[in-house]
């Protein structure tokens, strides 16, 4: 099911080279072109999926299921501080290649070039505006 303009899928047919690190039936990892941290690596599935919208709950399952051992692998290897997943979807959230993949994002300090903005606003929501929120989004789940 592979995508004809997609760089991903490219990737795992070999199209385009990439600096290999896991690849299996399912899922392909590489190192990120655009290092953020040192051993910054992307994981995704070799069936073309375009976000996290549009991905069946087994290719996200098969996803998710490799990235506790390459995690791992890179603690081994880079011992880093802390370790961020990141999936962006869509334009405004930064996403820029449209195959869904996780970012492994391994951390080695404040200034280490990674950085989340995260503004709360908890005045805002109270636990009644919490409830409000979660009883619609409760009622659209399929
Ligand atoms: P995002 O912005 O979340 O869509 O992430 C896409 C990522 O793909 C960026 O971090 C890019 O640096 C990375 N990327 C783009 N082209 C390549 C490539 N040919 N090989 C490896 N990584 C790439
Ligand atoms: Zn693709």
């Amino acid at each position: 099911m592979k995508h004809d303009d997609c760089l991903f899928c490219k990737i795992i047919d070999g199209e385009l080279p990439s600096a290999k690190v896991y690849e299996d039936d399912h899922v392909y990892a590489f190192m990120d072109i655009s290092q953020v941290t040192t051993g910054h690596t992307l994981v995704i599935p070799k069936v073309h999926t375009r976000d996290i919208y549009e991905t069946p709950a087994d290719v996200a399952s098969e996803l998710f299921a490799r990235i506790p051992k390459i995690a791992q692998a890179i603690k081994k290897v880079y011992n880093p501080i802390g370790l961020n997943l990141l999936n962006n979807n869509e334009i405004l959230a930064g996403q820029t290649v449209f195959h869904l993949h996780i970012h492994i994002i391994p951390r080695y300090g404040e200034d280490d070039g990674f950085d989340l903005k995260w503004v709360t606003r908890n005045d805002e929501f109270t636990m009644e505006k919490l409830e409000e929120i979660a009883e619609k989004i409760k009622g659209a789940i399929e």
